[in-house]
């Protein structure tokens, strides 16, 4: 019986290194799968991981019918056996429940790899929509670190330096588009930091403060006693 399983990480977890590996290992057994990515860090369609390694994927354009899709292919002959959906947290909730349909009533497997939050700690709709349909939700243990050494839980934007918790909910950073006026980059967290927004830079400079503090403090004149 086909699944609809969610492997739900922050940023820097592994997650796209994962479905790489995933799909290698099914390929391994002579099974035929299609993947998906969208906004990859390294351009249209392209399934890519922080190690480097790179595969060709279909692009998931907003208005891509999963369903459409795979059906096409099955009857133009192909084999499908499973599906890799990578950046799922950027697919509409109508994108989400077509995966769930395929798992259903074609049973091909979907192994759907995503952010579960965004920046503002609030959950991403495609995320959201797997947590609701998926038989299984697993949760990728964390190895990225926030720079005060405890395990990263949360995703901060940080623009131009500075961590910001407003704006629009989907910006792609570190992308192949250096013309941006603001520079967007992503960094992530402990959630005591994010909360107090408190990212590597803004630490880095109270840091540096602190070093300058105890003289500011001797300078001030101290109360007689008594
Ligand atoms: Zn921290």
């Amino acid at each position: 019986m086909a699944e609809l399983i969610f492997f739900a990480g922050t940023m820097d977890c592994g997650k796209s290194t994962l479905a790489l590996q995933m799909d290698h290992n099914h390929r391994a057994r002579g099974r035929v799968g299609i993947i998906f990515t969208r906004l990859d860090r390294s351009g249209e369609a392209v399934l890519s991981s922080r190690l480097g390694l790179s595969t060709s994927a279909v692009e998931v354009a907003e208005e891509l019918d999963f369903w459409e899709t795979v059906v096409a292919s099955l009857t133009a002959g192909a084999r499908v056996d499973y599906l890799i959906c990578d950046e799922a947290q950027f697919y509409t909730r109508e994108q989400v429940d077509q995966l769930a349909r395929i798992v259903d009533e074609l049973d091909i497997e979907v192994f759907a790899f995503g952010i579960t939050s965004d920046f503002r700690t609030e959950l991403f709709p495609g995320s959201q929509r797997l947590i609701e349909l998926a038989d299984r939700t697993q949760v990728l243990q964390v190895s990225a670190l926030c720079w005060c050494g405890r395990r990263a839980t949360h995703n901060a934007r940080v623009v131009d330096g500075v961590m910001v918790v407003e704006g629009e909910q989907v910006v792609v950073g570190d992308t192949a588009e250096p013309a941006r006026e603001s520079h967007v980059e992503y960094e992530v967290l402990c959630r005591r930091h994010h909360m107090r927004r408190m990212n590597s830079r803004a630490a880095q400079t109270a840091a540096q403060s602190a070093d300058v503090l105890p003289f500011d403090l001797d300078a001030c004149p101290v109360p007689p006693p008594g």
